[in-house]
């Protein structure tokens, strides 16, 4: 199985080269900004649009202006990656996916791309230079190996690409890899739901409660007197920038802490189950601003602003897509549930009723007693409907694979099967599935308990 990997690696370049990082990272930002404008302004004029090659035509010209002559210092590839990158932004603008591109600013997801491979261009795994990669015009670079597992290489597989990108004071080269990795076996591994929330990050079916490293009070109190040391400081001032930097290296701290952990955990869940099922949250609805409008203005806008806050802190949908990627790489299931009123019904006897909920963190089922921490039970209920639902998909593929077969068409292994039936998207109900959430069901108090809902889930990138 052929998947796309990336191998980041902190930088440790010297005084010279980052002068020459900052200065190709500018040069990139200058030619995506114009390009922007050209295409802005052009299109303003003649209603017409431009294609990515049109303006590789004009970098030429402007390269040969005496007053661009610094544009020279720069990789001509690195130039033309940006015009790349501003053309793939107009194609996720028309695609829907994106707004419309906008200005790069300094400071701002600073970066450059080398996108040829080419031993001439980049060099990698020399034996008289370990730990360094030789990058055009920046010669060889010392890197900090942070992936102990790889020894003395940098990467794993055939290297398509490398970036050079700036996060605070730091430098990291990122080199985009094709790996060829096993095909994943079925593994004989349980299934495994999860319930994401602010309290805990993640609760599981299995009773366990993580909770990721996310900003406390005190460093959210310390984040604030650091930006306030920057809006005391004069616009422009060196003061004002060293001001800015001590922000952005305290937060980019905090934030590699919680991704690593978040890496960590996605990482042992892929691994250690068959199936998982997550809910399907819509955070971006969630987090909806409760401001309003001038006329009518929201009401307890401040609480809402801090729940967002807290919300986004606990990177669901980042969550989402790295377990999306390793259960596919590991050979597990992933799968995402609706989980409509999952926390007001009981795991136990399936009554649904928001009174069983007693607080943030306990569960007492009105019907039955039953009791459970309130985001384990959700999690229980969610891998319930999630196995139903799987069930319901499989009985289907089985049904429809059945007729093919004694029609004489090929039999379809036994894995791919299941494979299929996993990534389908099942919306009718075979009755003969029966299933501990279908005969809960049908105990049930009458009111509407919703279907579960499997939806294929795009790979990560
Ligand atoms: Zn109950």
């Amino acid at each position: 199985m052929l998947v796309h990997r990336s191998y980041k690696h902190r930088l440790r370049l010297t005084p010279e080269q980052e002068v020459l990082c900052r200065r190709f990272a500018g040069c990139a930002r200058l030619v995506y900004n114009s390009g922007l404008e050209q295409r802005s302004l052009g299109y303003a004029l003649t209603g017409q649009g431009m294609s990515y090659m049109r303006q590789t035509y004009f970098l030429k010209e402007v390269k040969a202006d005496p007053a661009f002559a610094f544009l020279r210092e720069a990789p001509a590839h690195v130039l033309q990656q940006a015009l790349r990158d501003l053309d793939r932004a107009y194609q996720n603008f028309f695609a829907g996916r994106s707004r419309y591109p906008k200005p790069r600013r300094r400071g701002e997801h600073d970066g450059f791309r080398f996108p040829d491979p080419d031993p001439k261009q980049i060099g990698v795994h020399d034996p008289a230079r370990i730990g360094q990669v030789r990058l055009p015009k920046l010669g060889w670079v010392s890197l900090r190996n942070c992936w102990p597992r790889l020894g003395e290489r940098l990467f794993e597989g055939e290297c398509k690409n490398v970036s050079v990108v700036r996060e605070a004071d730091d430098w990291y080269a990122s080199f985009a890899c094709e790996v060829e990795m096993a095909d994943p076996s079925t593994p004989e591994r349980g299934a495994l739901g999860l319930d994401a929330g602010v309290s805990n990050s993640y609760a599981t079916s299995g009773g366990e409660r993580h909770h990721l490293p996310v900003l406390t009070d005190s460093e959210w109190a310390k984040i604030g007197r650091l930006q306030s040391c920057v809006n005391r400081r004069q616009k422009g001032s060196r003061n004002r920038e060293k001001a800015l930097r001590r922000l952005a290296r305290y937060r980019h701290r905090a934030s590699r802490r919680k991704h690593d952990e978040l890496h960590k955990l996605t990482t042992r869940l892929a691994k250690g189950h068959a199936l998982l099922f997550a809910e399907d949250l819509r955070v971006k609805n969630m987090t909806a601003s409760a401001k309003g409008t001038v006329q009518e203005p929201g009401v307890n806008v401040a609480q809402k602003a801090g729940l967002n806050r807290a919300i986004l802190d606990q990177c669901w949908g980042e969550g989402r897509r790295q377990l999306s990627y390793k259960c596919l790489w590991y050979g597990s299931g992933f799968h995402i549930v609706n989980a409509c009123r999952s926390s007001q019904e009981c795991s136990n006897c399936g009554h649904v009723a928001a009174e069983s909920r007693e607080s943030q963190a306990v569960f007492r089922c009105v019907a039955c007693g039953f009791e459970r921490h309130a985001d384990v039970n959700a999690a229980c209920n969610i891998r319930e409907r999630g196995l139903a639902e799987h069930r319901a998909a499989q009985a289907e593929a089985e049904a429809s694979a059945a007729p093919a077969a004694s029609a004489g068409g090929m039999p379809v292994p036994e894995g791919r099967k299941t494979r299929r039936a996993c990534e389908g998207r099942a919306s009718s109900k075979t009755p003969e599935t029966p299933g501990p959430s279908r005969k809960r069901r049908e105990q049930g108090t009458g009111q509407p308990v919703p279907q579960a809902r499997a939806i294929v889930t795009p790979l990560g990138a």
